[in-house]
């Protein structure tokens, strides 16, 4: 039994679904590396990507994924042997710190959980504590793809403050860029790393690392500088310094198109969607939890992330659930990763998705549930109409569009 076509609705936390403008953006010839016209691409996109990560900082391109950007911070801020400090709240801000472990840094973990996000007030008792300030950097993740947690990179920024710390603050925006909120230089974050592949919409294969004036000071004096990283070639006026060699042309235009969707929209308004269709999808989530065999990993509603939801399912669920929605519906959720893998799904509402995708990924999930005879409250798509169509009403829509971050906290979001 089929109920799908060749398309599918993918809804994994990255790579994201490319709209088909972009597609249809990198669909030419290939144009002289020499041309103005490229040079201008470029000087655009770097100019709308320090909109979007709000700073007047430098911003710097890498033909790589987010590993890459990841090591193009590392390497450009560090020398072998200072101490990093990682913040734990899933999977990823270990990677980054497994990745300066191998480039000769020591590594210090604040322990976390998988389901909470970093505390703020364990930071400053740990930079408290180091008091010859031997700690050089900080590494953090905005949202845990993993985990589904969001971290409060204010609140970070404020707890280093109060330890008077002069570390750096590098923070992972990557599943995190253009859904939520980021404010790098009002939250005064040092270094900030992005990528093409999530609410991006563009393909894999372009990663970004935007610094400011300090995060410039310490690259002065950082010895694991390396040429294809090094801020300082990519300051040079040649377009070939901007990428140490062959601009990866068509990827670039695909990501111009990408922006020009975004500025359309609006940032704000693209933050705006991010948050009413995660908050739908968790009211889904949370009547469906009532049945006992599903629950929504990040524990605290203020720590939940709009661009990915992690669910927990018993391991023996799981699988069938995943291969009902993919082989029946056409709708591939997920898989969840490093501590819960196999245990539960992720859903990816992040980049090109509408009140479509995810109302129809919903719809499907609940016919799995039933389908499957699997243990689940009833009713979770009707709490995410509900929602909906409260949240869009003429009359309440003047009340939701006001400051982001102030409606955030105002909001109670359901518990599950
Ligand atoms: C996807 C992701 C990465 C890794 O990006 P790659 O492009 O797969 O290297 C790093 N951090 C976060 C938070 C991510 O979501």
């Amino acid at each position: 039994m089929s109920l799908r076509t060749s398309r599918e609705i993918l809804v994994t936390p990255g790579p994201t679904m490319i709209p088909h403008e972009v597609l249809g953006a990198m669909h030419r010839p290939t144009v002289d590396l020499y041309s103005e016209a490229l040079h201008e691409v470029t000087l655009s996109c770097l100019a709308d990507l320090r909109s979007i990560f709000r700073t007047a900082g430098d911003m710097y391109v890498y033909a790589a994924n987010g590993h890459g950007a990841w090591e193009g911070a590392l390497s450009n801020v560090l020398s072998r042997g200072d101490t990093v400090l990682v913040l734990e709240s899933g999977q990823f801000a270990k990677g980054w710190g497994e990745m300066a472990r191998m480039l000769g840094v020591s590594v210090e973990t604040l322990p976390g959980d998988w389901r909470r996000a970093v505390n703020p007030d364990q930071v400053r008792a740990k930079l408290k504590a180091d008091k010859e300030h031997k700690i050089k950097a900080i590494l953090v993740v905005q949202v845990d793809t993993a985990s589904g947690v969001c971290n409060d990179i204010a609140a970070i920024r404020d707890a280093i403050d109060a330890a008077s710390h002069p570390a750096l603050l590098m923070v992972d925006v990557i599943a995190s860029l253009a859904a939520i909120p980021f404010e790098m230089d009002a939250w005064r974050v040092d270094v900030a790393v992005g990528a093409a592949q999530k609410a991006l919409m563009t393909t894999p294969g372009l990663a970004f690392v935007a610094a400011n004036a300090r995060a410039k000071a310490a690259n002065r004096k950082a010895g694991l500088r390396t040429l294809y990283w090094d801020w300082q070639f990519r300051d040079g006026e040649e377009h070939y310094k901007k990428y140490c060699g062959t601009c990866p042309e068509h990827l670039l235009f695909g990501l111009r198109k990408a922006l020009d969707m975004i500025k359309a929209e609006g940032l704000d308004a693209v933050h705006h969607r991010h948050r009413l269709l995660a908050e739908a999808t968790r009211r889904a989530v949370a009547v469906w939890a009532q049945g006992g065999a599903l629950s929504l990993n990040a524990a605290e509603p203020c720590e939940r992330s709009d661009s990915v939801t992690v669910i927990r399912l018993e391991e023996k669920h799981a699988e069938r659930l995943m291969d009902f929605c993919r082989n029946v519906c056409g709708v591939v959720l997920g898989v969840n990763i490093g501590e819960l893998s196999g245990q539960g799904f992720r859903i990816g509402h992040m980049g090109d998705i509408t009140a479509a995708t995810i109302l129809g990924t919903l719809g499907v999930i609940e016919t799995a549930l039933a389908s499957l005879s699997l243990p689940h409250g009833k009713g979770g798509v009707s709490a995410a109409i509900a929602y909906l169509a409260q949240a869009t009403a003429p009359a309440s829509s003047a009340g939701t569009r006001g400051p982001r971050m102030a409606k955030k906290k105002a909001e109670a979001p359901v518990g599950a």
